[in-house]
């Protein structure tokens, strides 16, 4: 066998919990270290780890992706209720993706993963169609109020000078309910430079829509920041990349996005980007073919999974019961990171490995090798369905 590939800048490497844990082991061992001298740096945001540790393990860890500029994570446990008698918690710690997020101020990025046999629902969809929501605000940082009765709601701002801006939101004649969200022009200029950059990467157009006709100064906002933006400084870049920026109403997108061959990155609000991003990659086959990638305005990369830990399976798995987990988005978030270090050191090797990788996870699937959730959907006449670890076997044969 030929010379590992080396590697000059390590890897953040996050591991995780439960099935996806099982998973991650066995790709660095089956997939990774024959082949190349893979460098990283550990952090276990296993759940047993992160309370031992008071959540600081998280917090290590999305700076060191600030300190190296790629990460690569493993799915972790959010602890709920169950989880903190279930592990002995001191306390509910909060979603690791959520942590890191926060201090990595990103756009979150996902893209379902085509193979042959594996069809989208939507019979126009070719190309991938990927999802850029921007994940801060809005009604996820929201304040509500139940009105017990009649009474006035009114929207005020009183400014650092104590200037007040004061609007009246209704009269109520009875009991209702009011909320009030927000956003920030630093937090919107950031999620459409990410989109901007990451379309120029992709080479792929940017649609975003919003609802500007009737939030005309919330929605609208967006719509001009993001039009400012482009054409101060993305138009020419764009055109030179034969790439386009397109703006409509969020109403019309759909319409589009249903009858479009896929192919582009589709940029959405907070709420919107959740909801269509659910719809969109179900509708493409499986949540289990999923990529997701974090993209900082600072340029920083993380790469994940876009599912769970899959605690069903890994339950089975501990009873001894044989598991048919999915690894591909797994190892996609691997063959992501690796190929992103590749480039960032120019180390062509390196990215070239990682598309190596995806071939050989492709080539099975679409000659019939697969787990279980796939084999369910999957068009193709000779199916042969395997278990988890016989899929990553597959995947190494293939290499
Ligand atoms: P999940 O792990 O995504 O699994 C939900 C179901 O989807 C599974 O039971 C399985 O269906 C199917 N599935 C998901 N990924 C699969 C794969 N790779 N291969 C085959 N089937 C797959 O979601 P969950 O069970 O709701 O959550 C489990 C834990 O994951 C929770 O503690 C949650 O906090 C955490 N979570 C973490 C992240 C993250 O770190 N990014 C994201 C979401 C959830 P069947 O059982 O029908 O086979
Ligand atoms: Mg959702």
């Amino acid at each position: 066998m030929s010379e590992k590939i080396q590697m000059t800048t390590p890897l953040v490497e996050m591991d995780g919990d439960e099935m996806t844990r099982i998973i991650w082991a066995a790709i660095k061992e089956e997939l990774i270290e024959p082949y190349v001298d893979l460098k990283t740096e550990y952090y276990d945001l296993g759940l047993k780890y992160r309370d031992e540790t008071d959540d600081q393990v998280t917090v290590d860890a999305a700076n060191a992706i600030k300190k190296y500029g790629v990460g690569v994570k493993c799915a972790t446990i959010t602890p709920n209720a169950q989880r903190v008698e279930e592990y002995k918690l001191k306390q509910m710690w909060k979603s690791p993706n959520g942590t890191i997020r926060s201090i990595l101020d990103g756009t979150v990025f996902r893209t379902p993963i085509l193979a042959k046999g594996i069809e989208p629902y939507v019979r126009t969809w070719k190309k991938p169609i990927t999802m850029a929501r921007h994940a801060f605000g809005d009604v996820y940082k929201n304040t509500e109020i139940r009105a017990e009765g009649a009474g006035k709601a009114e929207l005020l701002f009183t400014g650092t000078d104590g200037k007040e801006t004061r609007k009246t939101i209704n009269e109520f004649d009875g009991p209702g309910i009011l909320q009030g969200v927000f956003n920030t022009d630093r937090s919107i200029s950031g999620f459409a430079r990410t989109c901007f950059e990451f379309a120029l990467g992709e080479k792929k157009d940017l649609w975003f829509a919003s609802k500007d006709t009737i939030s005309k100064t919330y929605d609208h906002r967006f719509k001009d920041i993001f039009e400012e933006m482009y054409e101060n400084e993305y138009k020419k870049k764009f055109e030179d990349a034969g790439i386009t920026y397109f703006y409509t109403l969020i109403d019309d997108a759909v319409a589009r996005v249903v009858r479009s061959e896929g192919g582009f990155i589709w940029a959405l609000k907070n709420y919107d980007g959740d909801v269509m991003s659910d719809m969109v990659s179900t509708a493409f086959g499986s949540l289990a073919m999923m990529t997701s990638v974090l993209v900082s305005p600072d340029g920083y990369y993380e790469y994940e999974a876009a599912h769970g830990t899959v605690q069903r399976h890994y339950y089975k798995h501990l009873k001894g019961e044989p598991t048919s987990t999915n690894s591909v988005a797994t190892i996609f978030a691997w063959s992501g990171a690796l190929r992103k270090r590749g480039e960032m050191d120019g180390n062509k090797d390196l990215s070239d490995y990682a598309d190596r990788l995806e071939r050989a996870v492709l080539a099975n699937i679409e000659n019939g090798r697969m787990t279980g959730d796939l084999a369910g959907i999957s068009t193709l006449d000779h199916i042969e369905k395997l278990d988890t670890m016989g899929f990553i076997k597959a995947v190494k044969a293939e290499i």
